[in-house]
């Protein structure tokens, strides 16, 4: 790669090959692979994303809302989309564009229900979600009479597939609430599939869940972070390789006297001469001002450099009295190290929210 001259994501597509081979490895041979691509991909870019993981024989693809899928249709996507929440006020969108609608509600299902018979669709596949202890969204278990009261003789629809998500399948503390859920999950799977007259898939891990509990893969898992290169675990994150590395450039050096402030709000006053970097890049990209006043750092030929006062809309400034560098050198924010995890760990918050906060200004950059 030629150094960066400006903030950029490269997005490496063989670490997302490696990564999903891995998941891959987990799985039994006929258990599909879903991918996750909602929020632009955890935050890299899902038009060349999307395509790549096409190539790569993934089963399904899965955003949250309707404009992500057609997004991903106009990117030339042809498997099966699952909207993830789709709102009714976009489920016409959804039909023309040949996605399909997670319905968690009776009053979603009915709603959409009534637009495939005006619209005279048949057996339009359509995802139902339970509720198994997340308490996001989803039918309840005790609703599964009511769903099946509705569909009944409703041929403008088909379940292509139930599902549920897992509350807490990276944390091994709670193991027993997790193979809770996963029993509940399989009751109201079997009892639903005694009822119908098919087979829709069942499916319930995501990534930590794939990698944690191999019992509750079904027919289809559902992974985002992992494909990404994030196993939740310091054991796990070893097998995967960080897709996302983030890089900017100094675009000024300042020797700083002692006793002046730095930044907004003069948040930093140097108490010695000290020496920073001004960065090209700021809250509104993704770094956002908790990783401020000495918490983050970025990284520069090698060394840790610590974000000094506030996170400026469009700049930083960072510490670099200690380390020999000048104006137009590279600066690595997160890539394989440190990892995103890492970077976002010293704000407190964790991988998904890095990613998928970083700003549509940054550039994309992908590599094969
Ligand atoms: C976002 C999401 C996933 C992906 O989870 P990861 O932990 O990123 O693998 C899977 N299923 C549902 C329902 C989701 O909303």
């Amino acid at each position: 790669m030629p150094k960066a001259q400006e903030t950029i994501l490269e997005i490496d597509l063989r670490a997302l090959e490696h990564n999903i081979n891995y998941l891959k490895s987990k799985l039994k041979a006929d258990t599909k692979f879903l991918a996750v691509v909602k929020a632009f991909a955890y935050g890299s870019q899902p038009k060349d994303i999307a395509p790549f993981l096409e190539q790569l024989e993934v089963d399904y693809f899965a955003v949250a809302y309707t404009s992500e899928g057609v997004d991903l249709r106009q990117a030339g996507v042809k498997k099966p989309i699952l909207v993830l929440h789709p709102q009714a006020v976009s489920f016409y969108t959804l039909i023309e564009y040949n996605l399909e609608p997670n319905l968690y509600s009776l009053k979603v299902l009915k709603e959409f229900i009534a637009l495939t018979e005006s619209l005279d669709l048949n057996a339009y596949p359509i995802h139902l979600k339970f509720n198994t202890g997340l308490n996001r969204l989803g039918f309840s278990e005790s609703q599964c009479d009511d769903v099946l009261n509705v569909l009944k003789d409703k041929n403008s629809v088909k379940i292509a597939s139930i599902f549920s998500h897992l509350a807490a399948s990276e944390d091994l503390k709670e193991l027993e609430f997790t193979k809770g859920q996963i029993s509940s999950f399989k009751t109201i799977a079997d009892n639903l599939l005694n009822q119908l007259p098919y087979k829709p898939l069942r499916h319930l891990c995501n990534t930590s869940g794939i990698l944690n509990y191999p019992e509750a893969h079904l027919d289809m898992v559902r992974s985002g972070i992992g494909m990404y290169g994030y196993g939740n675990s310091e054991k796990e994150n070893k097998n995967f390789i960080p897709v996302a590395t983030l890089k900017t450039v100094i675009s000024q050096i300042h020797h700083i006297p002692a006793g002046q402030s730095i930044g907004y709000n003069r948040a930093f006053t140097s108490t010695e001469p000290i020496t920073t970097a001004t960065l090209p890049i700021g809250h509104a990209d993704g770094i956002g001002r908790q990783y401020g006043n000495g918490k983050g750092f970025v990284t520069i030929n090698g060394q840790p450099a610590p974000i000094v006062g506030n996170v400026c809309m469009d700049m930083i400034m960072v510490n670099v009295t200690h380390i020999p560098c000048k104006e137009g050198d590279e600066v690595l924010i997160f890539g394989t190290n440190p990892t995103a995890e890492d970077f976002a760990a010293t704000a407190n918050t964790i991988s998904y929210e890095l990613l998928t906060g970083l700003s549509q200004r940054i550039k994309r950059i992908i590599t094969k």
